[in-house]
């Protein structure tokens, strides 16, 4: 193939959650690449989910970005770098550093990470870079570096299977970590004894391995785990040893946790008092209990206090650095943790060292011989926009991320960056919503065409090496920042010749003037060869160079990276936020789903990815559904004081009574108004600025258009004009859903235009204007160039059915009506939505093997229908259709 670098198999590492797992890539001579896990990397033993398994679907090179731009016209390198440094310099000279900032992501490698941060903070001479870890994690290192006095994940993923209690507070693991939860699922089947306890106000995926479900009120996670603190003081559960030796302000945490009373506790819960009552004689009672939590404990505005108080119960037991025990964030990119390593918020310095502290401050400077050090902290993401907003940012350089998308009040967002002088994307896609408000457009090599190394949430450090060239003129990000950088007049700091240079040079200052008074040390690698980083293996910091040995927990013996070197017990109280629920009574939860990743910009590219759910949606509980007047899979409008979405119902007992969860993924490039962020209130927390995505105010009533529609169509449909749209790949072309204001006056005009078809074009319809269905497909030659089917209900065909349809050839005319059937042939069955992606097995095939008796067993249905047997991240899924069909099957 003519974009493979190499015909052999390259071990790289997966672009997508931070579970960090390893990929063989293997490009073929099709110019296709086999991808399959890598067996030898420790993080997930030659497993890969859903989204890993399809990688090699994403890296085609439609909607790539291959050239640089400046005001929409193609340019060279050469005059895009010299505008972008001008830009800077211009701004810098007139209004101070202050002015400029970069706006970075944790998909970045941590060299890109490297550069950038060291271009801002040591040559700049500002803080102004954040990333969009600020959304992810945050919460999460600023309780580290409160309780521990560094940002340190204590423990290993083996602490997650070797654990007797596994508590997973805020964590959806079956979807935003699936081969860690699938890691997990298979050592509690080893283990039955093992308890898996999930809190979370949804009853996620994740549950169907939880032998308890406390169905949490949004953010009780703080006053039940202040609860918990209490029930082990008061319970004789307090490892005093080690508490004394170890830990201050031990005792005004545990006074605090007392004041909490039981009325309250379960107020703020919303648990029973068994539930509690179980909770807590479960946690008194196991030693080895390792808690993992991520977003639904990070993003809140209590978050930081959530995260300590969490931390709080693992200092106060004890159960912390050892085999089985301790606190565990979960990332949610797969490189927040490098960009942490390297300082990529804009409250942190390089290699894990304080902004705030003068002597770390001094370390770095002297080590990058820096002109200038950012000496206190920079805009976090939110504020950065505001800033951006009220002109105080004039220059603005985003990396790898789509804010329009992702940042809360995104509507405001798209107004700062409209207001913005002059706004600079580095991309690899030349569709995302942010693209529009560049004066400057970077082309990025992608995941596959770039070398590097990323972290994931085991500390565990892993190189991705490319196995593709890059497309066009598509370069590395470390290479564009340092291109910057050298027209700053900054050449000799920025001048590495290789990307092995920046690891070697990051990895050196991890150990510069260290000795044992940092966390964060890889110096053992500081003077690592260009051939000795194309070897690489999976290892996990730190690695000094004194001991190279991996240490892979934290803690066990204290030797916190505080000045008494003891760690800090937190107190902290709830608030209760400013909210009109008369207005927005009900509680907004964002999230991830289990097969697309972030805004789609990769994984909407997989015709696979999208079966699962092809539209964004409103999950909300039967009784609000019957309460609003909202139909199963009619459209619902949300409202919150920032915008608005519209999106199609799933109404579901999975969900409270109260609360509806809308997934951040979608964007304009997909639906007509699914950006969740849209709605999300810019509500932060006090100590780490991330902001509450899963604790909005919203009200939701029903949207009711004239006429629902879905279409298949075989180029990419254009629904301009419908008062709703949705559209997503599918085999052999696209689908949408529609939601329509009139019906159209020319149905086969309408279909023409919808599909791109020409006048040529042959159609045969149905109409009936009594019942308002109407139905047309059009024909190019044998082929269908589009299938549209209108009705007053959302529309009850078979998509599993009108999809194949376009991969038929129509040699027989006769044949064209059943297009339009909307059912599948007599002889085939109708598969029902998609559960397994990787095979194509939809509910109504696993339910009805079920139903018949000839499968009522995980195992059985792998056997008989191969689902759940390729990634298994459907697997959970499958058990509760089988669960749900079995009482049937049993009659
Ligand atoms: Fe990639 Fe899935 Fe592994 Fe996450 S769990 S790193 S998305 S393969």
């Amino acid at each position: 193939m003519e974009r493979a670098l190499v015909p052999q198999s390259v071990r790289t590492t997966c672009p997508y959650c931070g579970t960090g797992c390893g990929v063989l890539a293997t490009p073929q001579p099709d110019g296709t690449v086999l991808i399959a896990g890598d067996p030898d990397h420790p993080a997930n033993r030659g497993r890969l989910c859903s989204k890993g398994s399809a990688l090699t679907e994403t890296i085609g090179l439609e909607e790539r970005l291959l050239y640089p731009e400046i005001g929409g016209q193609r340019a060279s390198w050469d005059e895009a770098m010299d505008l972008v440094a001008d830009r800077f310099r211009e701004t810098i000279d007139a209004h101070g550093p202050d002015s400029v900032a970069l706006y970075v992501s944790g998909q970045l490698l941590t060299e890109d990470y490297y550069a950038a941060n060291k271009l801002m903070k040591g040559y700049i001479g500002s803080a102004n870079i954040d990333t969009n870890s600020r959304l992810c994690m945050a919460s999460s290192v600023a309780g580290h570096r409160r309780a521990f006095g560094t940002d340190t994940v204590p423990g290993c993923y083996d602490d997650l299977e070797t654990c007797d209690l596994l508590v997973l507070a805020g964590s959806n693991l079956a979807w935003c970590h699936p081969v860690l939860f699938q890691r997990i699922a298979a050592a509690k089947e080893a283990r039955p004894d093992m308890t898996v306890v999930l809190i979370d106000p949804r009853r996620t995926m994740t549950a169907d391995i939880a032998d308890l479900h406390l169905a949490i009120a949004p953010d009780g996670d703080l006053a039940l785990f202040r609860g918990l603190l209490a029930h082990l003081a008061d319970n004789g559960r307090i490892d005093s040893r080690y508490v004394e030796s170890h830990v201050a302000g031990m005792d005004a945490a545990i006074a605090d946790a007392r004041a909490l009373d039981r009325a309250e506790l379960l107020r703020r819960t919303g648990l029973s008092e068994a539930e509690i009552d179980r909770f807590f004689a479960l946690v008194a009672k196991t030693e080895r209990t390792v808690t993992v939590y991520s977003q639904g404990i990070n993003q809140s505005a209590i978050g930081t206090a959530k995260v300590n108080a969490i931390i709080n119960c693992h200092l106060a037991t004890g159960r912390i650095g050892k085999p089985g025990c301790g606190p565990f964030s979960v990332t949610g990119q797969p490189n927040a943790m490098g960009g942490r390593e390297v300082g990529g918020l804009a409250n942190m310095l390089a290699a894990h060292m304080d902004i705030e502290n003068a002597g770390h401050r001094a370390i770095v400077q002297d080590f990058w011989s820096s002109p200038s050090i950012a000496s206190q902290p920079g805009l976090k993401a939110v504020d950065l926009f505001a800033a951006l907003a009220k002109g105080r940012v004039k220059a603005l350089w985003i990396i790898a991320t789509n804010p329009v998308v992702s940042l809360p009040d995104a509507d405001a967002v798209e107004r700062a960056l409209a207001s913005c002088p002059f706004v600079v994307v580095s991309d690899v896609s030349n569709a995302t919503d942010t693209l529009p408000y560049a004066h400057v457009r970077l082309p990025a090599a992608a995941w596959g065409e770039k070398d590097g190394t990323v972290t994931n949430s085991e500390r565990m450090i892993s190189r991705q090496r490319a196995f593709l060239a890059p497309p066009g003129e598509a370069r590395p990000d470390w290479w564009q920042v340092a291109e910057v950088a050298r027209r700053l007049g900054h050449g000799a700091a920025f001048a590495w010749k290789s990307v092995a240079d920046i690891f070697a040079e990051h990895a050196a200052l991890s150990g510069h003037r260290n000795d044992g008074s940092r966390d964060f040390d890889i110096s053992a690698h500081a003077g690592i060869s260009r051939a000795g980083y194309d070897r690489l293996g999976p290892f996990q910091w730190p690695q000094s160079s004194g001991s190279p040995a991996a240490r892979s927990r934290f803690f066990a013996s204290g030797g916190f990276f505080t000045p008494d070197r003891k760690a800090r017990a937190l107190t902290a109280h709830d608030i209760d936020p400013a909210v009109d629920c008369d207005a927005y009574p009900m509680t907004l939860n964002t999230g991830r789903i289990r097969d697309q990743w972030h805004t789609m910009t990769r994984t909407g590219k997989s015709q696979r990815l999208s079966s699962h759910y092809a539209e964004p949606f409103a999950e909300i509980h039967p009784s609000d559904a019957e309460r609003l007047g909202i139909a199963p899979a009619s459209l619902v409008r949300l409202e919150s004081p920032h915008g608005r979405a519209v999106l199609r119902a799933l109404v579901s007992l999975r969900q409270q009574p109260g609360s509806v969860f809308v997934p951040m993924h979608w964007t304009r490039q997909f639906a007509s108004a699914g950006r969740v962020g849209a709605l999300v209130t810019p509500d932060t927390d006090p100590v780490s600025g991330q902001p509450a995505s899963k604790h909005g105010q919203v009200r939701v009533s029903p949207f009711a258009p004239a006429l629902y529609g879905f279409a298949i169509s075989a180029r990419r449909p254009d629904p301009a004009g419908a008062a709703y749209w949705a559209i997503a790949r599918a085999s052999g072309g696209w689908i949408a859903e529609l939601g329509l204001d009139t019906v159209p006056e020319n149905l086969t005009a309408y279909a023409r235009r919808l599909f791109g078809a020409d006048a040529r074009a042959e159609a045969v319809s149905y109409s009936d204007n009594r019942t308002g269905r109407h139905r047309i497909a059009l024909f190019d030659g044998n082929r269908i160039a589009g299938a549209l089917f209108l009705s007053r209900e959302p529309v009850a065909v078979s998509r599993q059915a009108v999809i194949g349809e376009l991969t038929r050839e129509f040699d027989d005319p006769a044949r064209r009506f059943n297009a339009i059937a909307g059912r599948p042939a007599a002889d085939t069955p109708d598969r029902g939505a998609i559960v397994c992606a990787c095979l194509s097995i939809g509910v109504n095939q696993i339910a009805a093997a079920v139903r018949s008796g000839s499968a009522v067993t995980m195992e059985a249905i792998g056997e008989l229908l191969k689902a759940g047997t390729n990634c298994g991240s459907c697997r959970a899924e499958i058990r509760q259709i089988i669960a749900a069909n079995r009482p049937v099957a049993a009659e």
